[in-house]
């Protein structure tokens, strides 16, 4: 540590780094230390994924649109903040979602929890699934669990559990919105290490899942009163609204934007940060939260970090459209539907945007968001935006009968976007940390391609990492 102030930099300006900046702030000046603090993004503007538009009185996520109001991390940032009463939750009038089979809507059977049926009798009602995919989905109530508790694929887990069915036609469409992924490479212990806890516990995954969801009403007592009933929530005038507010709080901050880091090796007991246009500074900590390619490549006199070239990302796009309400030719009475792999068609999902969320579309207009692109299916980027928003309203027309031309529509290129955690992630990132801790001490990695995609879990990753560094400023 040099005798001056301590200089620590934070690479990446998205929600994880803004955080990290956030809590290293709060934390240092808790405890009367000095300290300048700068954070490098390599765009023009903060954010990163989060990018809220307003045009012509729509609020339009062409990111992240919301986050799963039972984790606190986000919540705790709001009240931080001061933005607890910008929340918002969904419309009540509009929770039903649908899945396609056969180019026709089907209900999602209430009691679906990831995909994971707590009540058997809608669950034994559904057209989506064959009688014989559900004998074999109730098998899981009998099935023994699995001995080994190493780590296995999210589809192997699931196909071992409930079947191919479920897999297939509702559980895989379904978390296509968080992964966009081939749930036979996804990690089981790093997407969602509480299946197989409670496989271990309950073995059963049906019967972990009934136990888990008593405890609900405790899962929202920290949410503010008129957000506690809605599962999603999000911020009236949009994500945008998390993003500024964290730069409000931190503008005594060094805010550098549209300055790319190349580099990052040791200087002696501090940290030498190569930048894009050559020059490079010295820094007493770091905390780096790129996506792990970018982070590998900065990161290249580390062996150890060739596991994070490892990491694959998934592209995905989204058509957003508005319309008049008078063409709408359905009742915009649920949240959207979700297209599985078998349907064939270019939208992946689409959301019935302004049904789901009151406060993104004026009165009498409506807004609708398609998803494109998931593993498997990665030709799309060919197409040009007008071919996008035409096979867009293509699906649209065929399953709802939707054939009026948008008002407008937005497409947003997401490339390399998604994280898709390998199996035995969990193990590789603790040897990576490890060795980092001996090669560069003083430097933390962490993001979206750690543990979690989700913006809480981005946050509590961010504030995590802040933490470390000033816990090792302590030492
Ligand atoms: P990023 O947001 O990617 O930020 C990293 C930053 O690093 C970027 O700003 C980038 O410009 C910068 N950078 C890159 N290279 C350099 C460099 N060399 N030097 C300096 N800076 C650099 N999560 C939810 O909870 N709810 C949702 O509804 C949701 N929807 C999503 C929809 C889509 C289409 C996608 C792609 C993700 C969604 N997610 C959602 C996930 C969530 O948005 C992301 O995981 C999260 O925003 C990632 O934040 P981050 O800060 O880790 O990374």
């Amino acid at each position: 540590m040099s005798t001056q102030t301590p200089h620590y930099m934070i690479v990446g300006g998205g929600i994880t780094g803004l955080s990290a900046a956030y809590y290293l702030k709060k934390r240092l000046e808790s405890e009367g230390k000095s300290f300048r603090l700068s954070i490098v993004e390599k765009s023009p503007i903060f954010g990163g994924k989060i990018h809220t538009l307003e045009r012509d009185g729509f609020v339009i996520e062409k990111g992240p649109d919301s986050f799963l109001a039972r984790k606190r991390p986000i919540i705790d940032l709001a009240y931080d903040l001061g933005l607890e009463n910008e929340l918002t939750g969904t419309n009540p009038a509009a929770k039903k979602t649908y899945i396609v089979r056969q180019g026709k809507l089907h209900r999602m059977p209430p009691g679906l929890v990831l995909g994971i049926p707590t009540q058997m009798t809608p669950f034994m009602k559904t057209g989506l699934i064959s009688p014989w995919g559900k004998v074999r989905a109730a098998m899981d109530l009998m099935k023994p669990k699995r001995e080994a508790v190493t780590d296995e694929s999210l589809g192997h887990f699931l196909e071992r559990r409930l079947g191919k069915e479920v897999l297939e036609r509702i559980v895989e469409p379904l978390l296509a919105g968080i992964y966009a992924g081939d749930t036979f490479k996804l990690s089981l212990k790093a997407t969602f290490p509480q299946f197989g806890t409670m496989e271990q516990k309950h073995r059963s995954l049906i019967l972990g899942m009934m136990a888990s969801r008593k405890n609900v009403s405790e899962e929202s007592a920290h949410l503010p009163a008129h957000v506690r009933n809605s599962v999603f929530v999000t911020f009236k005038k949009g994500l945008q609204t998390l993003v500024s507010g964290l730069l409000e709080a931190l503008q005594a901050v060094d805010l550098r934007s549209g300055e790319g880091v190349a580099g990052i090796k040791k200087a002696g007991r501090q940290t030498e940060i190569t930048f894009e246009d050559g020059h490079s500074e010295i820094v007493d900590g770091l905390i780096l939260t790129t996506p792990t390619h970018q982070s590998a490549r900065m990161l290249a006199h580390v062996p150890a970090a060739s596991v994070l070239q490892n990491i694959d990302y998934i592209s995905v796009a989204n058509v957003i459209m508005a319309f008049d309400r008078k063409d709408i030719p359905f009742e915009l009475d649920a949240s959207g539907f979700l297209v599985p792999r078998s349907e064939g068609l270019t939208i992946t999902a689409c959301t019935l945007t302004s049904a789901k969320w009151l406060h993104t579309a004026p009165d009498g207009k409506v807004l609708l968001r398609c998803y494109i692109g998931r593993s498997g299916e990665q030709e799309w980027p060919k197409l040009s935006d007008d071919e996008l928003i035409s096979k867009a309203r293509e699906d649209i027309r065929k399953l709802l009968g939707l054939e009026a031309k948008p008002l407008f529509a937005e497409v947003t290129r997401l490339m390399h976007s998604m994280p898709q955690y390998p199996v035995g992630h969990l193990e590789q990132l603790a040897q990576f940390r490890d060795a980092l801790a001996v090669s560069l001490p003083g430097v933390f990695v962490t993001g979206a391609g750690f543990h979690g995609v989700g913006l809480p879990d981005c946050i509590r990753q961010g504030k995590e990492a802040a933490w470390q560094l000033a816990d090792l400023n302590e030492a």
